[in-house]
């Protein structure tokens, strides 16, 4: 059988112990069956092939090479990775944000920028608060803003498809050939020499990943083929695919969307009688692979417990979350569904102000363009970037209202705040005494910013950091 597309091959490099092996298994699982047979190449590494976000992947780990040879460490890191990256696409690189930056990650980076191959940076055991302080190092190492991952618990994984969707092979691309391979090569000869980084490939709009999500019975299904007209499926292989193989994509007012699971979603559809539970390990790897969460409530029993656990999940995830509130069609009293929806948001998810609702009706395809509206406008706001002055004339102004507490007679000061990442807005504030500064006084600045840079609705990230 011929494929339609030519499999996107990564190389997972890095020194030993950032989490390469476990990356592996997660992104390859059960699939391993498939490793590569190329003569000469036994052992070396390993390859499998991978689905990620609609995305074919091969990947191939360096983990365990280190032992092949027995000279310098930085000296079979170099060798072995060469080696791998001569076959890939795109070269995942690897730190521990836990441990931070080393020497040794700082040697690699250093030999990695010179190369051809394009550098995706992750730092991994990103999960947690343990993770933070190196995701800010790894911006010192100069290949770009790193992707936060945890291979462990899969977190992260929406990020890199979204690091690795330029390069995806485009359909017409033909295999390349040998020469081809050659070119791309990183000719160690070269290592001195100033080789110019590769322009990355022009940039199309990124798709917005969206996830449908909700208990059974709310209406998942219907909502998902009413936004789906068969028109605007591009691909979908039938029967016996898993289930990540459907890949539904269209344009809204010029911004690509991509439906996160619609396999999963179909084929919840078809079970008779609506029996099955809500699968909570379902709806979270889910919620991982997307950036915009519609949660779909039924209008005649608003947020529940069910509802509520999925809501807080999409929160911590840091998920971009809006609420459709379906069968709007055969509410009676609508102003008292809207009260109680109101009065629910406000007591039982109160980190999160202004969480986007919109009354539709699935069945009737009523209201679906203010939902998608408001799916783009909270992605936007997911997106979004505040310059450093602006933060910093903000947080002063905050500071003179409503100083930090005094700890043991002294003052915790507030020197400086930067945002470290979008996606979600994620804050650095710099402070004498992280330790000290009280939890109100977070949820004080949170608020704050919400308030100030307008982003009602959006999970918001402040990471305290050190700074004397
Ligand atoms: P490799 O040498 O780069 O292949 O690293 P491994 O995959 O063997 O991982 C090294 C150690 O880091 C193991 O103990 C893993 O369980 C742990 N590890 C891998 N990924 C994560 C992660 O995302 N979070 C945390 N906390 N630990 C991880
Ligand atoms: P899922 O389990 O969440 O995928 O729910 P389904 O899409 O299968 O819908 C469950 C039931 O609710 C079906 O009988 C649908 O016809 C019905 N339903 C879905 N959307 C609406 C709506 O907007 N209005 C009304 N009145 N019924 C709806």
């Amino acid at each position: 059988m011929v494929e339609a597309k030519r499999r996107l091959t990564v190389a997972i490099v890095g020194r030993p112990n950032v989490g390469k092996s476990t990356l592996f298994n997660r992104l390859v699982g059960k699939r391993l069956a498939l490793v590569d047979d190329t003569p000469g190449v036994t052992r070396d590494w390993r390859a499998g092939e991978a689905r990620l976000g609609g995305i074919e992947l091969t990947v191939v780990d360096t983990a365990g090479l280190e032992e092949v040879f027995d000279d310098s460490l930085e000296a079979r890191m170099r060798r072995q990775t060469e080696r791998a990256i001569e076959r890939a696409d795109v070269a995942l690189f690897l730190i521990d944000a836990r441990a931070g930056v080393t020497p040794l990650d700082h040697h690699f980076a250093g030999w990695l920028r010179k190369g051809r191959t394009p550098v995706i940076l992750v730092a991994n055991k990103a999960e947690g608060a343990a993770g933070r302080p190196g995701l800010l190092e790894a911006f010192e190492l100069g290949l770009g803003e790193p992707v936060p991952l945890s291979a462990e618990h899969g977190e992260g994984l929406a990020d890199l498809v979204e690091a690795l969707l330029p390069y995806e092979p485009k359909p017409e691309d033909a295999e390349p050939d040998e020469e081809a391979w050659d070119e791309a090569l990183p000719d160690p000869a070269e290592e001195g020499a100033e080789a110019e980084a590769e322009e990355p490939a022009p940039e199309e709009p990124k798709a917005l990943q969206l996830a449908i999500v909700g208990r059974p019975n709310v209406g998942k299904s219907t909502l998902l083929n009413a936004l789906v007209g068969e028109e605007r499926v591009l691909t979908g292989p039938e029967a016996g695919m898993t289930r990540d193989a459907i890949a539904v994509e269209w344009n809204w007012r010029g911004q690509p969307v991509r439906l996160v699971d619609t396999a999963g979603l179909r084929r919840r559809a078809r079970v008779d009688g609506k029996l099955e539970k809500l699968a909570v390990a379902d709806t979270l790897r889910v919620i991982r692979m997307a950036h915009v969460v519609v949660l779909v409530l039924d209008a005649h029993a608003i947020l529940d417990k069910q509802d509520l656990t999925i809501a807080r999940m999409v929160v911590e995830e840091g998920r971009a979350l809006v609420i459709a509130i379906n069968k709007w069609d055969s509410v009676e009293d609508k102003g008292a569904a809207l009260k109680q929806l109101r009065d629910r948001l406000e007591t039982s998810l109160p980190q999160v102000r202004g969480i986007p609702t919109v009354t539709i009706s699935a069945l009737r395809g009523q209201r679906l363009d203010e939902l998608l509206d408001v799916t783009q406008k909270a992605y936007a706001l997911w997106n979004k970037r505040i310059p450093t002055a602006q933060l910093n004339r903000w947080v002063r102004g905050m500071v003179e209202t409503h100083p930090p507490p005094l700890v043991e007679g002294r003052r915790i000061k507030i020197r400086y705040m930067t945002q470290v990442k979008a996606r979600p807005p994620t804050f650095a504030v710099f402070v004498n005494k992280p330790v000290d500064l009280p939890e109100h006084y977070v949820r004080y600045l949170v608020n704050g910013l919400r308030e100030a840079f307008e982003m009602p609705g959006v999970t918001i990230r402040l990471l305290l950091r050190k700074g004397s």
